[in-house]
C-alpha cells in the first residue's frame, strides 16, 4: 500500500516535471506573442568598481541585445512586430548557487533545483511582474578577476547565469555572451568544439559558403567565436558583428523546414 502510494507520488512529480518543461519549451519558442526576457544584474565580488557598475546599469547599455535578437528574428521571417522584449530589472543582492562543473549527475540536479529556486525568489521584485527568461548577470572587476566562471543558460527552468565584466569597454562583449546564453534557455545548443573552441563547420559558422571560407567576419551566436582561419579564432567585438546561424535558427524554431 504504502509503496504504491510512494510511487504514485514520485510519478506524479516526474508528470509535472515534464508538463512544465514542455510547456515551456513550446510557450517560449511559439513565436505567436512577444516573449519577455529580463536581465538582473548582480555585484559579484562587492568591489566599489563591480559595485558602481552593476547598480549603474541602464537600459541603454543593454539596449543591443534586443536589437539583435529582433534583427535576427525578422530575417528569419518571425511575423510579429517585437518578437522579444529584454527589460533591465533592478540590482539583485543575492548571489546564484555556485555551479560545480566537475561534479556528478546528482550534484548537478540539486544545482539546477537550487538555480531553479533562487530564481523564483529573486525575479519579482515589488511592483515588476516577473519575466519569461531570467538573465542573472554577475559583474567582476577586471582587477581582481581577468578570467570569471562560464556562463550557464538552461532551458530547463528557463534561467541563465552569465558572467561578465563590470568595465565600460566590456560592456558590448557581455552582451553577445548575454545573448548567447538567452538562447540556450530556448533550446539552442553550443556550435564550438569544446575543447579547442573552435567554431564547428558548418553550423558555427555565419557564412559558411563564404568564398574564400577564411577569413570569416561575422560570428555565429552559438559558436561564440569566429575563424580568422582554419587555426585561429576570434571574440567579436560586438553583437554588430554576429548572426544567427540557420541550425541555431532551427533549434529556436525560426524556421521549420530544413
Ligand atoms: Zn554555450
Amino acid at each position: 500500500m504504502w509503496r504504491v502510494l510512494r510511487m504514485s507520488i514520485l510519478l506524479l512529480i516526474l508528470g509535472i516535471a515534464l508538463y512544465s518543461n514542455w510547456y515551456d519549451r513550446r510557450s517560449t519558442t511559439d513565436w505567436d506573442k512577444t516573449l519577455w526576457i529580463g536581465i538582473f544584474p548582480i555585484d559579484a565580488d562587492g568591489s566599489a568598481i563591480s559595485s558602481a557598475y552593476a547598480a549603474g546599469l541602464t537600459p541603454e547599455r543593454i539596449a543591443d541585445i534586443e536589437q539583435f535578437l529582433n534583427r535576427e528574428a525578422k530575417r528569419y521571417g518571425v511575423a510579429i512586430d517585437r518578437p522579444v522584449r529584454v527589460d533591465l530589472y533592478p540590482l539583485v543582492s543575492e548571489k546564484p548557487p555556485p555551479h560545480d562543473a566537475a561534479g556528478n549527475v546528482l550534484s548537478t540536479m540539486w544545482w539546477s533545483l537550487k538555480l531553479r529556486l533562487y530564481a523564483r525568489r529573486n525575479s519579482h521584485p515589488p511592483g515588476r511582474a516577473p519575466p519569461q527568461v531570467r538573465i542573472f548577470v554577475l559583474y567582476h572587476d577586471p582587477a581582481f578577476n581577468q578570467s570569471v566562471p562560464h556562463s550557464v543558460g538552461m532551458q530547463k527552468g528557463l534561467v541563465g547565469v552569465v558572467n561578465a565584466f563590470a568595465d565600460d569597454s566590456m560592456t558590448r562583449t557581455n552582451n553577445v555572451v548575454i545573448a548567447h546564453e538567452i538562447l540556450h534557455t530556448l533550446g539552442a545548443t553550443d556550435k564550438y568544439d569544446l575543447a579547442t573552441l573552435a567554431p564547428l563547420y558548418p553550423d558555427g559558422y555565419a557564412e559558411p559558403e563564404r568564398e574564400p571560407r577564411f577569413p570569416q567576419v561575422l560570428t555565429e551566436i552559438m559558436a561564440g567565436r569566429y575563424a580568422v582561419d582554419a587555426q585561429d579564432f576570434e571574440m567579436p567585438d560586438s553583437l554588430t558583428d554576429v548572426l544567427v546561424g540557420k541550425a541555431t535558427a532551427r533549434e529556436i524554431h525560426w524556421v521549420t523546414q530544413q
